[in-house]
């Protein structure tokens, strides 16, 4: 067991891997690379392996330390993301270069990870620079950023940088397989998760999102009339905070613990404020990653209509090829269904700048309802 085993199979985390434990580090890293290319699960094996008790530079993944980094309830180890759209100034002064000058509370590295690092205004990224440029001599930084080019270069100067790759498609089915994934499920996760290994083991791992999936994929066939469209609405929000609700029964846990691993003393205040404010935005993000499944699954559906009519080779959801088909050959628009996939891209996108969800979720019922109208799906198998 090791840290890295569930990244197995990424050939650029493979090889940042092998830097680490030929221990050849560095203070600051800029982890670079697409949604789907695990760089937070790389982030979290690194800060593991910078601290594991048993295989330092390695990562046992068995030890306390390890278990706890990789579940994101270590002391020592800091996740920093927006708080909103950007990463302002205050949060990097307050989170990061306070917090860098005291010295870990227990691991041998005090570990800061920054997520969606791009998101630091040009302040923010001026303000981290100086602790940059002198860190401690037990603190190690790890930005993450799909967008390069909004980092400043005195920012990516500073650090180690790593391009991370997605993973292709035959490989991911192949790990899965390897994994003991029935061959037909580990080729659709494959096919599903758009060389994002990490999301196709957690679609594959847990059998939620399995379900999940299929209720997405049944939304289509079941949007018939506005009300119709304002019941699947609901429907999906009250999953997506299902969600939240599993995740706080988990949180729950973590205070329990971090209480433990405190006590009280020094700096315990800022750990517990720093632990809430995470939670708040974990919970954030747990419904707007939910939400963002229903969004892309039914996205993906109106596209592979439209690959079907005009050939069929870039199908994703191979496991409805048939309703697939029986779409592709009724009365649907083509016009229609891709208004109804940029409908599903622009509401990803205004959920991920706060806008009001049951309100967006519902507009964008309605208007799926008025572009594939369910008059036009006349002959649609179901
Ligand atoms: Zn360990």
């Amino acid at each position: 067991m090791s840290v890295w085993d569930p990244l197995r199979g990424n050939l650029s985390i493979e090889s940042l891997a092998r830097q680490m434990s030929a221990d050849d580090l560095a203070h600051s890293w800029l982890l670079l690379g697409s949604s789907g290319s695990d760089k937070g699960a790389a982030a979290v094996a690194m800060a593991a392996a910078v601290n594991c008790e048993v295989a330092p530079m390695l990562g046992c993944g068995d030890c306390s330390t390890c278990l706890r980094i990789l579940r994101h309830r270590h002391p020592d180890v800091h996740h920093v993301s927006p708080e909103g759209t950007f990463i302002l100034v205050d949060q990097i002064r307050e989170s990061v270069i306070a917090e860098a000058t005291r010295s870990p509370f227990e691991a041998t590295s005090k570990v800061f990870i920054l997520e969606e690092a791009d998101r630091m205004n040009p302040a923010a990224q001026n303000a981290l620079l100086k602790t940059l440029e002198e860190p401690g001599p037990a603190t190690m930084f790890i930005l993450l950023s799909a967008r390069e080019e909004e980092l400043l270069e005195t920012i990516r100067s500073r650090c180690r940088v790593i391009h991370l790759q997605r993973v292709p498609e035959e490989h991911i089915a192949t790990v899965l397989q390897a994994e003991g994934i029935a061959t037909d499920k580990a080729l659709l996760a494959a096919r599903v998760c758009e060389g994002d290994l990490h999301r196709a083991r957690s679609l594959t791992g847990s059998g939620r999102a399995w379900e999940r999936r299929s209720l997405w994929l049944s939304i289509p066939r079941r949007l018939t009339s506005p009300v119709d469209g304002l019941d699947l609405a609901a429907e999906i929000v009250n999953e997506a905070r299902e969600a939240v609700r599993d995740r706080e029964m988990h949180q729950k846990d973590e205070v329990v613990e971090l209480a433990e691993a405190l006590g009280e003393g020094r700096g315990t205040t800022s750990a517990r404020n720093a632990l809430a404010k995470r939670h708040k935005r974990e919970l954030r993000r747990v419904e707007e990653a939910v939400l963002a499944e229903a969004l892309d699954t039914m996205g993906s559906f109106y596209r592979d209509v439209l690959a079907l009519r005009s050939g069929g080779e870039s199908v994703t959801n191979l496991d409805v090829l048939e309703e697939l088909g029986g779409w592709a050959d009724s009365g649907v628009s083509d016009l229609g269904l891709l208004a109804a996939v940029e409908r599903c891209v622009s509401a990803r996108s205004a959920l991920s700048k706060n806008a009001n969800v049951p309100l967006t979720m519902e507009t964008t019922m309605l208007e799926l309802t008025e572009r594939v109208p369910p008059d036009s799906r006349a002959g649609v198998r179901s």
